[in-house]
């Protein structure tokens, strides 16, 4: 794991360069060695710019000019998504911090580089993104959001063909899934919170990701689990209370496996040579693939105003109605009656509301045909909602179906 923000590379160590970040580099050298890991990429240097600001480019303003007209020039070009390194001779300390926490907030990995005087450039290595599974081929099933739904997670993948064997070992629960055609499974995330059996869901999921039967990526359901089981302190709210009191009743070991699973799940993920995007809310086209807490902020919550509306739900902005990429994205998060499609038709959303009764849905990918099972009850009630599902839920009769 590249650890973006506090990435410093000095002498005699190889490098490892994810993908998409920005580099300032200082030492023997510069430009060679900028040149050797993208050849494409602008680089920009502080002395380009003193002539612009004095006669004299060691003068004061002029330094001051510079540094301000290089940055403003490196956030154009992170805004535009172009690659952008940086020499950085001449800049002090304090100037390379501030451009790489800039570029950080603009939501790309910032890494310094200090080349060595007397020895040969550090050997390289570009590490993609985790979200950069481009390698990885269909056919899918997308699944929309499961929170706590078990039961029908059970039913929707036995409808897709899945044969699920489950075992108990340790008085643990086991799963082995598998797919006579080869199809495997990609999650959109909200394992938990509404629905009664949160452990059984992650324990299936995990056990798919863990056999490679499975992809997830987090969902902001999941992200408030991992922050809780990480020691923060996070609400009650939508559904997290009934989640909790069941969580806090397994074993550590689970709860650490939980944790260790949720902290290593992708925002998004790139597929297919780039044609398919699975993501929790949202991913506008300058994020595919690449990594950063802005993008996985993105991801998680889509567009968000921070205004609630009269039900007490958040207002969402409609990020999809601007999405012009070649990739399609598909997306949970919103839940809604039956899957929707953005009028440009390449963003569906495939949050069918289980959890309030109406409806768990899956999404076939390369077919494009959706594949439901309804809810087996009315988990929690939503106005907007109309269920499919005729019983009230209760309270946990006799554990899940299996
Ligand atoms: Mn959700």
């Amino acid at each position: 794991v590249v650890k973006l923000k506090t990435a410093l590379y000095t002498n005699n160590e190889s490098l490892s360069i994810p993908d998409h970040a920005m580099i300032i580099a200082t030492g023997k050298d510069v430009d060679d060695f900028l040149r050797k890991v993208s050849d494409s990429a602008i680089i920009l240097h502080l002395n380009q710019y003193g002539l612009e600001f004095s006669d004299d480019p060691s003068s004061p303003e002029a330094i001051r000019g510079s540094f301000d007209l290089l940055k403003i020039k490196m956030m154009n070009s992170l805004m535009n998504d172009k690659e952008v390194f940086i020499n950085g001779q001449g800049l002090r300390d304090d100037q390379i911090n501030h451009l790489r926490k800039v570029a950080l907030t603009a939501g790309v990995p910032a890494i310094r580089v200090d080349l060595p005087l007397n020895a040969p450039h550090p050997y390289f290595m570009r590490i993609p993104s985790i979200t950069d599974r481009k390698e990885e081929t269909g056919p899918f099933d997308i699944i929309g959001d499961i929170h706590g739904c078990f039961d029908e997670t059970l039913n929707l993948l036995e409808a897709l063909g899945y044969i699920i064997i489950c075992y108990e070992l340790d008085d643990e629960l086991h799963f082995i899934v598998s797919h006579a055609q080869s199809r495997r499974v990609v999650f959109v995330g909200d394992f938990i919170d509404r629905g009664p059996y949160p452990v059984e869901v992650l324990k299936l999921v995990m056990d798919m990701c863990e056999q490679g039967q499975a992809l997830s990526v987090v969902g902001n359901h999941d992200n408030k689990l991992r922050k809780y089981l990480s020691g923060q302190k996070v609400s009650e709210t939508h559904g997290f209370g009934l989640t909790r009191n069941i969580i806090d009743q397994t074993p550590i070991e689970f709860r650490q496996k939980v944790l260790n699973f949720l902290s290593n799940l992708p925002s998004h993920l790139l597929l297919n040579n780039g044609d398919l995007v699975v993501t929790h809310a949202g991913c506008e086209e300058r994020m595919h693939g690449k990594d950063s807490a802005k993008i996985t902020s993105f991801c998680q919550y889509g567009l968000v105003t921070g205004e609630i509306n009269e039900d007490n739900l958040p207002i969402r902005g409609d990020w999809a109605v601007d999405y012009y990429g070649k990739a399609l994205v598909v997306h949970g998060h919103v839940p809604e009656n039956e899957p929707m499609w953005n009028s440009q038709g390449n963003v569906v959303r495939i949050d069918t509301a289980c959890a309030f009764g109406r409806q768990l849905t899956a999404l076939r990918w390369p077919e494009i045909e959706f594949v439901s099972v309804p809810a087996n009850a009315v988990y929690v009630q939503r106005v907007d909602i109309h269920p499919l599902a005729s019983i009230e839920y209760d309270s946990p009769k006799g554990g899940p179906a299996i």
